[in-house]
């Protein structure tokens, strides 16, 4: 598989993505020439309503919508709901949230597959008629079976000659509820010997005693996807009929279907399905995740899920960025997920409020401020874009910084804080680190103890001297006190739907994907954070406050993303001969 990996470059260098030429494009500008649809354009997205939407069906969003607002056309909304045991309520209420959420609009073109079900069951008694369906009495095995292979073709049903008024009389007891599951099917009467296995009698209607979540108890025959797609797809006048390629191999059946019943004929083309690297993206494996609990739910920030990337602090403008500079090809492909990333961070860095937050806090007593006392210094909101303006930050004798930023032994290129040591403190002043204080037992630093210089006052010193290294800190006595939970990928693997250990793709499930950090001291500004805000941690990455575990009292963030190390890329670096 070909693998993406554009545009990871700095985020301020990257442009916001312009449409690009694709094939698509080009086979809809060509329609319009030969004005084929009569200068329409009519798409439609067409979930089914058994799991919720991830991060490819967003590709496939944006591209039915897309393709729609760019040339002034309509796109539908419409749920494939023609299998009653694996759909529910919630699952459709889940795809509206996350289409509008994404910044798509359906107008008042909702439709359901089973809205139809009454003229597709016309549809088939139209193909019954003309001797083009039959009702078969095989069991699910015996057509397997009798359906040969890509080699050899099938063999012809027994019951495929069955005069019209039998297949009439049978078709209409099977909708009755005359017989049981699995014991009849209606099937197209096409060629058991073509090359294509779709086009070898394909069933097109199922007995199923199950109530639909839409049509309760009415039904006791179901269509299947072949034979209701292209038909729905006709039914609402769509032009072009976008899928995933691994329907290519069906167009002959769509064709037919459309062809045989003489209705308006939309024209289907395909596309590659989004892959991205360490996730999993079939709804199968997903909801797997979700019952065996390797994750909270459909919605844990971890999830390739529009509820959980929308959870995790991923904005819509990021996923539809990302969605147009992947492009659309006919080849499947791996885009690397820091693909993804680099779209999210340069989204929030353009509008994430700048913050000082402590995440493992190592406490720090400045000898020389005298005690009781708070200043308020001023703080940039967002130095990209200074209409966001500032705010101000206290600071007084205690603070905390982080952990990682003092080293009692500082190696080479570590330019933080060590004893001896003079760093800046964000918008405040140079410290120097004149003492340690250990737990005697354990040999853990409890704290440090500095000095700061009076004259450093906003980060410069009169004298000129430099310190190179400026950290972020949040004064202990004005912290808010916080759970923040980091997250790493969901699995170790680039590809994890291509492991065959085991238990497959769950074997390489990330054991930290998921890091709870319960003593985190905030910059004040975030109490009272709301859910639809984004922030930047300074030096940290960006954050969110979890909107269902948050409260008041006990505040929760995400980190949506971090920041690039620098640190970190120096290490290794220094790791390398
Ligand atoms: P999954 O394989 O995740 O179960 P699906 O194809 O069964 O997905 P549908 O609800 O039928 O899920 O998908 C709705 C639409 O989204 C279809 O047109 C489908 O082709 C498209 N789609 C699904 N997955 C992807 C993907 N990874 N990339 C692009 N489009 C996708
Ligand atoms: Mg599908």
């Amino acid at each position: 598989m070909e693998m993406i990996n554009k545009g990871t470059g700095s985020e301020k260098e990257s442009r916001p993505a312009t449409p690009q030429p694709h094939f698509i494009r080009n086979i809809i500008a060509a329609d319009f020439e030969s004005n084929k649809f009569g200068g329409r354009v009519h798409t439609r997205f067409p979930p089914e309503p058994n799991g919720y939407l991830h991060i490819g069906h967003a590709k496939s969003i944006c591209l039915n919508f897309g393709l729609a607002a760019e040339n002034n056309g309509l796109c539908n909304l419409r749920f494939d709901d023609t299998n009653p045991t694996k759909e529910e309520q919630e699952f459709v209420e889940s795809i509206i949230e996350d289409v509008r959420w994404l910044g798509f609009d359906w107008g008042d073109r909702k439709y359901y597959a089973s809205d139809y079900f009454e003229k597709l069951y016309e549809y088939a008694v139209q193909l019954i008629r003309k001797g083009k369906a039959f009702v078969c009495d095989l069991s699910p095995a015996e057509i397997r079976e009798y359906r040969g292979t890509l080699t050899e073709p099938g063999r012809e049903s027994p019951f495929r000659n069955r005069s019209s008024d039998e297949n009439l009389d049978l078709f209409q007891r099977m909708r009755a509820g005359d017989f049981e599951d699995g014991s009849r099917v209606l099937r197209a009467r096409i060629n058991m010997a073509s090359p294509n296995l779709n086009m070898r009698d394909p069933v097109i209607y199922r007995i199923l005693h199950a109530e639909h979540h839409r049509t309760g108890a009415k039904w006791c025959i179901y269509p299947m996807y072949d034979f209701t797609h292209g038909l729905s797809d006709s039914i609402e006048g769509v032009t072009h009929s976008i899928c995933t390629l691994e329907f290519e191999d069906h167009r002959p059946l769509y064709d037919w279907f459309l062809d045989e019943l003489g209705v308006y004929h939309p024209q289907q083309i395909e596309f590659a399905r989004l892959n991205l690297t360490y996730t999993v993206m079939s709804k199968r494996k997903l909801s797997g995740l979700v019952a065996d609990g390797h994750v909270t739910g459909w919605n844990d920030p971890r999830m390739p899920t529009l509820s959980g990337l929308r959870r995790r602090g991923y904005t819509p403008e990021a996923i539809r960025s990302f969605c147009e500079r992947i492009g659309v090809a006919k080849r499947d492909s791996m885009v690397d997920m820091a693909l993804l990333e680099h779209c999210l961070r340069e989204d929030l860095n353009r509008r994430a409020l700048r913050v000082m937050g402590v995440l493992r806090p190592l406490r720090v007593v400045i000898e020389n401020y005298p005690e009781g006392r708070v200043e308020e210094l001023e703080a940039i909101n967002n130095p990209e874009d200074p209409a966001m303006g500032t705010r101000q930050v206290p600071f007084s004798r205690v603070i905390y910084i982080e952990r990682d930023d003092f080293r009692e032994d500082p190696p080479k290129k570590f330019f933080r804080l060590g004893p001896g040591r003079e760093v800046r403190l964000r918008y405040a002043y140079f410290i120097k680190c004149v003492d340690v204080v250990k737990d005697e037992q354990t040999g853990e630093i409890l704290e440090l103890r500095c000095t700061y210089d009076p004259d450093t006052k906003g980060g410069y010193a009169p004298d000129g001297r430099k310190v190179r290294g400026t950290l972020h800190w949040v004064s202990a006595a004005h912290a808010l006190k916080a759970e923040v939970r980091l997250y790493d990928s969901l699995f170790l693997k680039p590809n994890p739907a291509e492991e065959s250990g085991e238990s497959g793709f769950t074997d390489c499930l990330n054991p930290n994907s998921l890091e709870i950090l319960e003593m985190c001291y905030l910059e004040q500004t975030l109490a009272g954070a709301a859910p639809d805000r984004f922030y930047q941690f300074e030096r940290q990455g960006y954050f969110c406050v979890d909107p269902f575990d948050s409260s008041p009292d006990a505040p929760v963030f995400n980190r949506t993303v971090p920041l690039r190390d620098t640190w970190a890329k120096i290490q290794q670096a220094q790791k390398k001969p």
